[in-house]
């Protein structure tokens, strides 16, 4: 594919950004990618100087909720090359969410060429402070201008990039939740799409109220599986087994997590995907089995957990003795500085599929 417009901004803001205190998701960089969905095809295809939309206030996206994104991250080596994690599976991903929308999908080629062009150009931009990345951002909406429910025939897909550093600084508090559902199955759970958000908000608000950082999400049936974190799948060890619980429809399938169970199973550990209630996780604590608890995903890498709520009865935790946590998390930040030598094949260089 070279049919992929770059137009450069003059001067870059790079220069002026403090990379040492970054908050999450307020600092975009200089460019964005844009591409429009019109007649059945992608079309349009650009890289330009980051700036505003002008949006119809018809839009679909708006008024019914066509969005979907995925969260990526570029890190560095040593030597200051651009590096992507993974960058085919977040294709694959969104394809899944796409479809599950109802909206038109991308190709591996047009996603690959799009990211590696962006974080090449972009790549003074991807912070070196251990922990900080530059999260990738792709994102597709629908933008017919009509009122009335049905799919869009026309779609934008664009991914900014910005600089982040640790997302939680500190351990979590979770509150399992027993009035509020994030997914019940036949939904959108799997889905990474934007109202799934929206509806976890009001939820969350009360959590923070009482003091807990996320909720911890049970099923929508019984509310007594657990599900995922916000916006982080969960692990639990319990004894010597390593658990998260099975992606059978109501859980988005992470990446991170999918990362993990492979570093986890490579290192000897057993580890367990299978549907784990909340009474086990409430009984190995009063046993004294429960060692480790902690949530995976892109923008938080790894989450360890010091407490849960569930009614009345708070677990308290000691993040200091985890050591599955510790290793998945050294590991994972080893693989994307190069650190740790990648021998899967998850780690690429940005720009390496591009001739620019
Ligand atoms: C994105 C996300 C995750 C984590 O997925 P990763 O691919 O590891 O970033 C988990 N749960 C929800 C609800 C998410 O949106």
């Amino acid at each position: 594919m070279n049919n992929l417009k770059i137009t450069k901004i003059k001067e870059s803001r790079a220069s002026s950004i403090d990379f040492d205190n970054l908050s999450f998701g307020k600092t975009f960089t200089d460019h964005m990618y844009v591409a429009d969905y019109i007649d059945g095809e992608w079309t349009n295809m650009e890289i330009r100087p980051l700036e505003n939309l002008s949006v119809h206030p018809g839009n679909l996206a708006w008024h019914y909720g066509q969005s979907i994104f995925e969260g990526m991250k570029a890190t560095r080596d040593e030597a200051g090359t651009p590096l992507l994690f993974r960058p085919e599976e977040h294709i694959y991903r969104l394809n899944a969410s796409a479809r599950r929308m109802c909206m038109p999908e991308i190709s591996e080629e047009m996603f690959l060429e799009a990211v590696h062009s962006l974080v090449k150009l972009e790549k003074d931009w991807i912070p070196s402070p251990e922990g900080s990345a530059l999260y990738i951002r792709p994102f597709m909406f629908a933008t017919d201008e009509a009122i009335g429910v049905r799919p869009s025939d026309t779609y934008k897909f664009i991914i900014c990039t910005l600089p982040v550093g640790p997302y939680y600084p500190k351990p979590v508090k979770l509150k399992a939740e027993e009035t509020y559902i994030r997914a019940a199955q036949g939904g959108v759970g799997e889905a990474k799409t934007a109202g799934n958000y929206a509806a976890s908000l009001y939820p969350a608000k009360l959590a923070k109220e009482e003091g807990y950082d996320q909720i911890m999400w049970l099923d929508a049936k019984e509310f007594k599986y657990v599900q995922e974190v916000g916006t982080m799948n969960i692990f639990f060890v319990i004894g010597d087994e390593v658990i998260t619980p099975a992606t059978t429809g109501t859980i988005l399938k992470g990446i991170t997590r999918k990362t993990i169970i492979e570093i986890l199973k490579d290192e000897g550990y057993k580890v367990t995907e299978r549907p784990i209630t909340i009474d086990e996780v409430v009984e190995a604590n009063k046993k004294g089995e429960l060692k480790e608890v902690f949530g995976t995903g892109t923008a938080a890498v790894i989450a360890v957990v010091d407490e849960i709520k569930f009614r009345d009865y708070v677990m308290h935790l000691n993040p200091d003795n985890y050591i599955v946590a510790k290793l998945a998390k050294s590991t994972i930040n080893g693989l994307r500085n190069r650190t740790i030598a990648d021998t899967r094949g998850w780690v690429v260089e940005a720009g390496a599929t591009i001739d620019a």
